[in-house]
């Protein structure tokens, strides 16, 4: 909306037509009702991620990309004697919920490609591989991802695109590179030194780490992901040791939040979750070697776990085929169990754990599969949808948006057959998907 005004504002100064700029817009604020486009949700059931509950007979007006109200019983008949441009999408028998939350995928990243076979394409594929995997994400129901790093400002390049209705895909939070120290996890450490290949997004010491915020900023960044230990996927690293001092951590987290930007800090081990925590970042992700303290420390600071425990089975069964290099499959095999474990005791202890898969790492659209494997390591279905929406929106500080079917936020709404607070795997066939307000798929 206020880029169309802008744009408008400049063809005026161009042409110099202020009496019909004024007239234009004088007009538009008196009579919206003649611009509105509303439509009209109505399901058998709907999952009310706030209060945890489902009713029964929901009806949800969406105008203009908003929800504008949600009450339950017969929707009103609609008609043009209603003065709007009123749309009807009826879903009888089914179960509506809001648009799903992944806090972590890497759009730009094909599971399929992996180790040295990603030096076969050219720098340009990821964009195009990144198109076909937000169509894949969207569709599945993921309608909000945070996109925890990518090259080329690739990803805001995506949103951009599916901004201006280009192409089909989630709401983007885009990381841009996901900030690292040299030889670390988001470091290139694939090519010996005589190539003098190394990430854009390196910063080492207190100038460089916040510059570097700053100019992530600059070209689009929404959130900013840095690497605090060693992972699975990156050559040379143990997933155990820590990269960043906390130091370094609080000058990137304190740039990013005067910004009005969120921190997410990629962190396997014990040391570099505690650092990160107490360099004062938003979300933990991947959180694999968790001890008391550091659940303790999580929940005093108001951090969320982002953890990724569906994708280990796919690691290990498909790595070595997709061109993963042994190295990652061993520290998977080391740290896959491990996580899930620490994931038990963090739901157990009541931390807040949201929805985040990590997709790239197993193919794009299968984020869903997460969900099953939540449960099965102690949430309850209920959690497990409110961490993929609802808290998901919290940890996001998107909660006037996304993450419920609720008066103000978009509608970005999906629907299942079945009950999917009694079975969460049904989310793993999402039949319909609305994105404020648009159908981007309806296979009923
Ligand atoms: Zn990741």
């Amino acid at each position: 909306m206020q880029r169309g005004c802008g744009v408008r504002a400049l063809d005026i100064l161009k042409t110099g037509r202020w009496t019909a700029y004024i007239a234009a817009a004088g007009l538009a604020l008196h009579a919206p009702a003649a611009y509105a486009d509303t439509v009209v949700v109505t399901a058998g059931h709907m999952v009310d991620t706030l209060n945890g509950t489902v009713t029964d007979n929901p009806v949800v007006t969406v105008t203009d990309g908003r929800i504008v109200s949600v009450s339950s019983g017969t929707a009103p008949e609609t008609g043009p004697e209603t003065g709007d441009d009123v749309r009807r999408v009826d879903l009888p028998g089914m179960t509506i919920m809001p648009g799903l939350i992944d806090m972590h995928v890497h759009l730009t990243g094909l599971a399929e490609i992996g180790g040295y076979r990603t030096f076969q394409y050219t720098d340009a594929f990821w964009t195009v591989a990144g198109v076909a995997n937000a169509r894949a994400t969207v569709e599945a129901g993921f309608t909000t991802v945070r996109n925890l790093g990518s090259s080329d400002y690739a990803d805001v390049a995506l949103k951009q695109g599916i901004e201006r209705g280009l192409v089909p895909g989630p709401r983007i939070v885009p990381a841009t590179y996901a900030i690292g120290v040299t030889g670390g996890h988001c470091d290139n450490n694939f090519l010996p030194p005589s190539y003098d290949a190394k990430s854009e997004a390196l910063a080492e010491g207190k100038a460089a780490l916040r510059a570097r915020v700053r100019e992530h900023r600059k070209y689009g960044a929404e959130v900013i992901k840095i690497c605090a230990t060693g992972g699975v996927f990156s050559k040379g690293t143990t997933v155990g040791e820590q990269q960043m001092t906390v130091d370094e951590i609080r000058d990137v987290v304190e740039i990013a939040h005067i910004l009005g930007m969120k921190v997410a800090a990629h962190a396997h081990g014990n040391d570099g979750i505690k650092a990160a925590i107490r360099g004062g970042v938003d979300t933990i992700e991947h959180a694999s070697y968790l001890d008391d303290e550091a659940i303790r420390m999580a929940k005093e600071a108001g951090v969320a776990f982002s953890m990724d425990i569906y994708n280990t089975e796919y690691t290990l069964a498909e790595g070595e085929k997709n061109g993963v290099l042994e190295e990652s499959l061993a520290k998977e095999r080391q740290v896959g169990g491990i996580q899930r474990e620490s994931f038990r005791k963090a739901v157990k202890a009541g931390a807040n754990v949201v929805f985040g898969s990590d997709a790239a790492i197993f193919p794009h659209g299968l984020n869903a599969r997460q969900l099953p494997v939540m449960v099965r390591f102690g949430m309850t279905p209920v959690q497990a949808l409110q961490a993929a929406t609802s808290e998901a929106a919290r940890a996001l500080g998107r909660e006037n948006d996304v993450g419920a079917i609720a008066v103000g936020r978009y509608g970005d709404i999906i629907a299942v057959q079945g009950n999917p607070t009694q079975d969460v795997s049904i989310m793993t066939n999402v039949r319909f998907v609305m994105k404020g307000g648009e159908v981007v798929k309806n296979a009923r």
